[in-house]
């Protein structure tokens, strides 16, 4: 194979020039050719069962280099550009990032495919196709714009397959249109695939926003990821687009059953179906219904249902676990209702505890209750997760399937989170513990008897360095200024209040008004934010304007920014993601205990040398473990408090903002300064509900987190001492590799 060649010829074909002369756009579409036809010349993994990953969201992030990669030439294509005079890193520029989901559920499913196929496992990942994906994020007068975020062109990652399926709705049926994106596996010579759904017209982005006619479902089913369901016809629309994924998907697989030469009544010893979060558990009564198409009674179709079909939570905030009122269910898809009372009758039958019904008494389906009954797995992302799930949310349920339940810990491919996004230091890794971590990241270890070794640590403060000048070099470019030289304190993630990126803003109001009093940090800081809020998530939409007025307030005063910067990037995403987290010094990871499921930008940063500053919640319970109390900074009450204060309702904002110390900080936002720069009813309505909700109990957690979080950043002062906590959690971060992930879920559910 010769790639030099290949893509010469490519590159003539296109666009009649030598790769010197070609434009960066032009080799990137050159690139893009070349890829896609390295991906297709790869057969599948191949196995007695087949995966069928199913999810709302894939969260892929740019494909051209975590391809070239995967195929094993990305130095090679490195070399020829560089040779040419080209930057790889330019011409990925020219890529657009796919908008196919929202967060770290999407990013988790990414993740997946990437390992499954790098461990060679015969599995696909199914979901939909979303035009304008979730929306873009701009800033305006400090407050968040949504525009659709079109991602798709002309030439795509996306390869027509020529397959469709009908899909029957209750106002008619609509095609779905498969399209597939090639997933190249590391290491392993197979190339899996992402299946996604479309309709055959899709209406144009809207103009302004990103309002459109929810009740035109046909060409908007797959305009955009969540429509807003602050409405009753924006929640149908989501029931269209579940019932939409999973029919195709479906079809899709009794399709690939047939070809593969079995019969729909062998489908559980060679199907699994892993149900990403609730949302495609709509797959349960569908399979069931065209079994029973195909012949098999309700019996057979349930066997075969039961023994394929696995569900993931990911959530135990009540709120987030879909139920929906059995009228949509029956507008959207008549057929599937009587099929639904079915599933329900059998289960009430076995237990009448109406905790445990599918439909409830006001004729509404708990999706997560169908999954568990006929899934013979319910799995939890960590292990404070898991734990919480069989000793609170589905007791019930624990109780009477023990046997389903299980812990997955959650994953990252270390593929594209260390060796694609930082380079430096996957290359000191290649030295010290030898290139075989990049199959085997529990050789991650090794690294940990590098800890004393002078030049080791000399080399890993330059990497932080090095990485920290290009982010700042980033920034530049777009206009903010940033003092490489400062703490890089990032918290990117979702904006939700459980995440308690106010408390964070809590703790830059009190270094502004220190500073001001002439009390100084004991190092430069620069306190990095990047967040998208759901469009109708009111409070979320407040405390990004805290943050932007916040940063404006800092940005024209002089005493203050040589000593504290705020930067808030616009529109998070993977690709930023890539560029922030080589540069972190800390990581916040500050969600409320027990309700941040698991987290996974926390072991992103935690591989990349990031420090954690974090609440005991999700996987950052692991990571302490991992790295030791010396080498993570936490704080804040336990889930066990947290889970009690629910439970009695003992928790009163109040008493904690009438302390003097905490009243100062969220008496601020009301301040006269802050009216001066921000909009007064949006502050007011932030400060409103702090001090009399606070749900998720920023003030409970806010005084000890300021105590941890500034003696960390003292300790970064002391460079040895924080380049050998870097180097700890980077050794440590072997675990979080989603191949281990994988192969767990493979050795206890799958079985591929
Ligand atoms: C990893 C990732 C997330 C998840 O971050 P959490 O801190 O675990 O919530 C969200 N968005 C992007 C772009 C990511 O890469």
């Amino acid at each position: 194979m010769d790639i030099k060649k290949d893509l010469q010829e490519i590159l003539t074909k296109r666009c009649k020039r030598e790769l010197k002369d070609c434009t960066t756009e032009e080799v990137y579409y050159g690139l893009l050719e070349l890829t896609q036809k390295l991906c297709a010349q790869r057969p599948a993994a191949k196995g007695e069962r087949k995966l069928y990953y199913f999810s709302a969201e894939f969260l892929m992030g740019k494909l051209l280099s975590n391809n070239l990669l995967a195929l094993g030439i990305f130095d090679q294509v490195s070399a020829i550009l560089s040779e040419a005079g080209h930057d790889l890193s330019l011409v990925e520029e020219v890529e657009p990032e796919p908008s196919l989901g929202n967060g770290g559920l999407g990013r988790l499913a990414a993740c997946f495919l990437d390992s499954i196929a790098a461990l060679g496992l015969q599995g696909d990942g199914v979901g939909l196709n979303y035009h304008y994906g979730l929306f873009r994020q701009k800033f305006e007068s400090n407050k968040q714009k949504e525009l659709p975020n079109p991602w798709i062109e002309k030439e795509s990652w996306l390869i027509p397959t020529g397959v469709t399926f009908k899909v029957p709705f209750g106002f008619g049926t609509v095609d779905a249109v498969l399209w597939d994106i090639a997933i190249p596996g590391a290491h392993s010579g197979v190339a899996n695939k992402l299946h996604l759904f479309d309709t055959k017209l899709t209406a144009p982005a809207p103009e302004v926003g990103i309002d459109f006619d929810k009740t035109d479902v046909e060409s908007h089913l797959t305009a955009f990821l969540y429509p807003d369901d602050s409405d009753d016809n924006g929640r149908l629309l989501r029931v269209y687009q579940q019932y939409f994924m999973v029919s195709a998907g479906a079809q899709l697989i009794l399709k690939e059953l047939e070809e593969r030469g079995y019969k729909p009544e062998e489908l559980c010893q060679h199907v699994a179906i892993q149900i990403n979060d609730t949302h495609p558990s709509l797959i349960i009564p569908e399979l069931t219904r065209l079994l029973l198409e195909r012949g098999l009674t309700m019996d057979q179709a349930l066997h075969q249902v039961a023994h394929a079909c696995a569900y993931t939570n990911h959530t135990i905030l009540a709120e987030a676990l879909e139920k929906w009122p059995m009228s949509f269910l029956r507008k959207v898809a008549p057929q599937l209702e009587s099929i639904i009372r079915e599933l329900d009758r059998r289960a009430k039958l076995v237990f009448p505890n109406p905790q445990l019904a599918i439909i409830d008494e006001n004729d509404t389906v708990h999706m997560a209750r169908m999954d568990i009954h006929y899934g013979y797995s319910v799995n939890g992302v960590a292990a404070l997760h898991t734990e919480i799930l069989m000793r609170n949310e589905l007791k019930p349920f624990a109780d009477v399937y023990k046997e389903k339940f299980n812990n997955k810990t959650n994953g990252i491919t270390l593929r594209r989170w260390l060796e694609a996004c930082n380079p430096r230091l996957a290359n000191l890794l290649d030295e010290c513990v030898g290139p075989e971590w990049r199959k085997d990241a529990s050789r991650l270890d090794r690294f940990t008897s590098f800890c004393g070794d002078g030049q080791v640590l000399a080399q890993m403060y330059e990497i932080k360095r090095a990485n920290k000048i290009d982010l700042s070099n980033t920034f530049s470019r777009m206009g903010i200024s940033v003092d490489p030289y400062s703490v890089y304190d990032i918290q990117v993630k979702r904006l939700h209040e459980y995440k308690r990126q106010q408390m964070n803003a809590l703790y830059v109001i009190q270094k502004y008004l220190d500073i001001k009093e002439g009390k100084f940090p004991s190092q430069p800081i620069t306190v990095i934010f990047g967040a998208k809020a759901a469009p109708a998530y009111t409070m979320a939409k407040h405390i990004i304007h805290l943050i932007l007025c916040l940063r404006q307030l800092i940005e024209n005063d002089p005493i203050v920014r040589p000593w504290l910067r705020v930067v808030m990037v616009e529109n998070y995403n993977v690709s930023w993601a890539e560029k922030l987290i080589p540069a972190c010094d800390i990581s916040e990871q500050i969600s409320l205990a027990s309700k941040e499921a698991s987290g996974t930008g926390n072991m992103k940063f935690m591989a990349n040398g990031a420090v954690t500053l974090g609440t005991m919640d999700g996987a950052n319970v692991e990571i302490a473990q991992l790295v030791g109390h010396e080498n993570i900074y936490t704080f804040g009450a336990s889930s066990n408090q947290v889970i009690e204060m629910y439970a009695k309702y003992s928790y009163h904002a109040e008493d904690y903002y009438n302390r003097p110390a905490i009243r100062r900080l969220v008496d601020f936002i009301l301040s006269p300064t802050m009216f001066a720069i921000g909009d007064e009813n949006s502050l007011r309505a932030l400060w409103y509900d702090l001090t009399t909700k606070d749900w998720f109990k920023a003030l409970l957690d806010v005084e000890e987190y300021i105590r941890v979080r500034d003696q960390a950043i003292f300790d970064y002062g002391n460079r040895s001492g924080w380049v050998k906590k870097m180097m700890i959690n980077t050794a440590r971060s072997g675990f979080f590799s989603s191949d281990r992930t994988i192969s767990q879920y493979n050795r206890d559910i799958w079985h591929l």
